[in-house]
């Protein structure tokens, strides 16, 4: 099992599909301490193997140094998302707690585009810290961009040739503050494909996958060690039969699928004292994860980890 956990709410961007500008963010429920414990309860409960801190965004919280230590020491594997606008400053530290895989969300290769995506003028700030990364030699690393209907895809994958790092595109979902526009903005992966191969590009799909999530397919003239392509086809071609994803929430919530709007509150039992019975609810959870009723959810991404 991968389990998922969103550290904080917060985010220091307002991605148009994400956040509104105005965004108010309930304080974490979970201290430091607890979710630690929520995450050794779920990984001892669960199977876990891989944990990924996200959020909100992860950087912003205070406990991350804490947290990544204490899932280095819990499981083999431990990745990062995060907007890396933060990065520049922290990624030496953070690996030396233990981080071994980073994905940083970028939706766009230039200012101007960054700007408009997520409303803010961190462009500089995300290369720099992406470029950090890259010195600390964690590999494979990866950016991930939303695909929206504004999304300049062969730029992205010149960027990311450019920067010697992988790229995935994630299919815009229906969650939270993409529903407004979500119908208009949609881009299918095949389209994004299509429009790769016009612009010139030479992709070749392999049988390889991250995770169970996506395909990845290799560049003709680019080194497949360094720079793959792949695509989440969340809504087009959904990959629930395969899903092993648990989420849990700064609010000390589990949840067994992204589309999930109520999750099980592990906190109350864990402040409750009754552990067997944290146990018992983690282990029901789990048996009965199954795919969701629809692809839609209301609340926004932030609060669950995207
Ligand atoms: N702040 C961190 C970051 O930017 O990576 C971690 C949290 S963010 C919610 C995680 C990922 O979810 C980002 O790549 C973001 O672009 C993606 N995301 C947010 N809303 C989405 C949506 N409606 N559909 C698809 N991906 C979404």
């Amino acid at each position: 099992m991968y389990l998922r956990v969103s550290i904080t709410d917060r985010c220091n961007l307002r991605c148009t599909y994400c956040l509104p500008e105005d965004a108010h963010f309930a304080p974490s429920r979970a201290t430091v301490e607890e979710l630690d414990r929520l995450m050794a309860a779920v990984v001892a409960a669960a199977g876990v193997t891989k944990i990924r801190l996200t959020g909100g965004e992860p950087t912003l919280a205070p406990g991350l140094v804490q947290h990544l230590r204490t899932a280095a020491w819990l499981v083999p594997t431990v990745g990062l998302t995060t907007n890396g606008v933060l990065l520049e400053g922290l990624v030496e530290e953070l690996v030396a707690a233990g981080l071994s895989r980073l994905n940083i969300s970028l939706d766009a290769a230039d200012a101007e585009g960054f700007r408009r995506a997520t409303r803010r003028d961190r462009f500089g700030a995300v290369v720099a810290g992406l470029r950090a990364a890259k010195r600390t030699g964690l590999s494979p690393l990866k950016v991930n961009a939303v695909a929206t209907i504004d999304t300049d895809a062969p730029a992205l994958v010149r960027f990311a040739i450019e920067e010697g790092v992988h790229l995935r595109f994630i299919e815009l979902m229906d969650i939270g503050e993409a529903h407004a526009t979500w119908a208009e903005r949609h881009v299918p992966s095949a389209i994004l494909q299509e429009r790769l191969f016009a612009t010139g590009f030479s992709l070749t799909e392999t049988p390889e996958r991250d995770d169970p999530t996506s395909r990845v397919w290799t560049i003709a003239g680019v080194d497949p060690a360094v720079t793959t392509l792949g695509f989440i086809t969340t809504v087009s071609d959904p990959f629930c039969a395969t899903c092993d994803r648990l989420r849990l929430s700064s609010q000390g919530r589990l949840f067994t699928c992204l589309f999930d709007e109520v999750g099980t509150d592990l906190l109350t039992l864990l402040r409750g004292g009754d552990l067997g019975g944290l146990d018992q609810a983690i282990r029901h959870a789990v048996a009965n994860k199954a795919p969701p009723a629809t692809f839609q959810r209301t609340a926004v991404m932030a609060a669950i980890g995207g």
